[in-house]
């Protein structure tokens, strides 16, 4: 079992291979190999991808109550709930019902989002939605 906050289970799609640094990356590539083979935890506040951040601090993100606010967005949008176990499978085909929400809300001003646009999930999911 991984455990994800709210935003990561959507933002975790998009990802190329960057990120603040090596350590963060590398760390991304193994949680989302094993979040595609395991069932995934919806946790609040830290997860499996703030271990390795450089902005977790004493175990809180630097910016946990922004980024609190995207968590509970997610969930809202994905219709889940902290506690609950999903699949990374099952998160991918909701993406088309709530990216246009999504991408209106927090991609647009994103500094990753000229990365995630990259990716051809994101675009297709764009092009759907335009
Ligand atoms: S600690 Fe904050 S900035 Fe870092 S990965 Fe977690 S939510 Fe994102």
């Amino acid at each position: 079992m991984i455990y994800l906050r709210g935003h990561h289970l959507i933002c975790l799609h998009f990802f190329t291979g960057e990120g603040y640094n090596k350590a963060f990356v590398e760390n991304l590539y193994t949680v989302i190999d094993r979040a595609k083979d395991e069932i995934i935890f919806v946790a609040e506040g830290a997860d499996e991808i703030c271990k390795k951040c450089p902005h977790l601090i004493n175990n809180i993100c630097k910016d946990e109550k922004e980024i609190a606010e995207m968590d509970k967005t997610a969930l809202e949008l994905l219709k889940l709930k902290t506690t609950y176990n999903v699949s990374w499978e099952e998160i991918k085909k909701k993406l088309s019902e709530i990216f246009n929400h999504w991408y209106e809300l927090y991609c647009i001003p994103c500094i990753y989002l000229d990365v995630c646009s990259k990716t051809s999930l994101f675009k297709s999911l764009r092009n759907s939605s335009i």
